[in-house]
């Protein structure tokens, strides 16, 4: 796979054990994906021996001509990818964008407003166990009960009691739309700043699949490696000036000390394949390829959280079957299909075990599968739903999925 074999035989194991999982299984993790041989060849290259802490132009170490130039690319295609006027492309992870951006905007106590986590935000929108919810004041808001969509009436009534000075959009687990719209009302009535984490949805935004936060947040973070299909790291966006000197000094010296630079190469690589055709296309097809999962698990009897899905994900109400999300998970995964399980908005069930498990459709459409393998895929997910103590049922289904995952090699070039 690689250009010369690894010479550290116990890693180049692991490593080759790793791209066979991936090959042989359905990864259906809606948090992955997988990146291009160029995106990996970056990332595996010299840059990664090159100290850069500072910025283009401004660095703290000499010999940085051409790290200069890479950090360049990377900025102006995300730039171009958003339409936004400016891009800190790094912060070593999407927490870590976060984080920044809630140095450059907030003092310790201040108060916050996100998602609830069990409703489908992030840890780092204001979880008690994450720095977030250790160093803020935390409001959170959720969906409706009746249709499992976020009460945005609720959350401006929030916002008027709790004044929040920052009010977070965005989620990792959320099928509909996100109206970031009104969510800047929101702000704008209480004086907050609008921060969007768009992790989850940043690849689908780039190809116009899912409404932009674009013109509405005022901040905007994400990772570089879901449905955007780069390397693991993260990225702020932004087009207020003060606030991006800001973003640049919380990120650099103020979380972070030298720059991925091998890693700030691959996210200039994925972004410039993010500004072709065949990534809208692929990203159009994830929607596609997602809903129609979705739909053969609702005619099999499952409920998909909020009646379908409107992005690259969705989440899985086992209970109908009569297991928990984490049986689910299990009897997948011995039938070589990767989900993971996942809280249902007002879970009865404590967040190890749950109600629920999360699908994504990213890493099967990056293989090139489309509709009729989504379905084939669903009908898998149903067998061994159905059978989840019965280890032969399994087996079946793992022979399947070896098939049907022969046909679609993760690397084909
Ligand atoms: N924000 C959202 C919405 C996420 O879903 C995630 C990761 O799952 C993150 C931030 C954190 O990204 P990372 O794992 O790179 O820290």
């Amino acid at each position: 796979f690689f250009n010369a074999p690894l010479s550290d035989t116990a890693v180049a194991e692991a490593i080759n054990d790793e791209l066979g999982r991936q090959q042989h299984t359905l990864e259906l993790i809606a948090s992955e994906n997988i990146v291009s041989r160029a995106v990996m060849q970056a990332q595996g290259s010299v840059m990664t021996n090159k100290y850069a802490e500072g910025y283009p132009g401004r660095r703290y170490y000499g010999g940085c001509e051409h790290v200069d130039k890479v950090e360049r690319l990377a900025q102006q295609r995300a730039c171009e990818l958003f339409g936004v006027k400016h891009a800190n492309v790094q912060p070593h992870s999407g927490s870590q964008a976060n984080m920044a951006v809630f140095m450059a905007t907030l003092k310790p106590g201040d108060t916050i407003m996100g998602m609830d986590l069990a409703h489908g935000g992030h840890l780092t929108h204001g979880s008690p166990v994450n720095f977030s919810g250790r160093l803020y004041e935390v409001v959170a808001y959720g969906v409706r009960k009746d249709n499992e969509l976020i009460d945005y009436d609720v959350m401006q009534k929030l916002a008027e009691i709790q004044r929040p000075k920052l009010i977070i959009g965005g989620a990792s687990a959320y099928e509909r739309p996100i109206d970031f719209a009104r969510m800047r009302k929101i702000a704008d009535s209480i004086g907050a700043l609008l921060m969007v984490d768009m992790a989850h949805y940043a690849g689908l935004i780039a190809a116009g699949a899912y409404p932009s936060p674009v013109g509405h947040a005022h901040v905007i973070t994400t990772t570089t490696h879901k449905t955007l299909r780069g390397p693991r790291g993260g990225m702020i966006l932004t087009d207020d000036d003060d606030l991006a000197k800001k973003i640049n000094s919380r990120i650099f010296p103020g979380i972070q000390g030298g720059p991925l630079m091998h890693v700030i190469a691959a996210k200039a690589v994925a972004f410039g394949e993010a500004l072709g055709d065949q990534f809208k296309t692929d990203q159009k097809q994830v929607v596609k390829n997602a809903r129609t999962l979705a739909a053969t698990l609702t005619a099999g009897g499952l409920r998909v959280v909020s009646g379908g899905t409107d992005c690259h994900m969705f989440r899985l109400d086992v209970r109908p079957q009569g297991i928990t999300g984490k049986q689910a998970e299990e009897a997948l995964e011995a039938a070589g299909i990767t989900v993971n399980k996942n809280t249902i908005p007002f879970d009865p069930a404590s967040p190890f075990v749950t109600s629920g498990i999360r699908i994504g459709a990213s890493v099967i459409t990056s293989r090139g599968m489309k509709e009729a393998e989504a379905a084939q895929i669903g009908g898998l997910i149903l067998k061994v739903l159905q059978a989840p103590e019965d280890a032969a049922v399994h087996q079946a289904v793992a022979a399947e999925v070896r098939e049907l995952t022969d046909k679609f090699p993760i690397y084909n070039d």
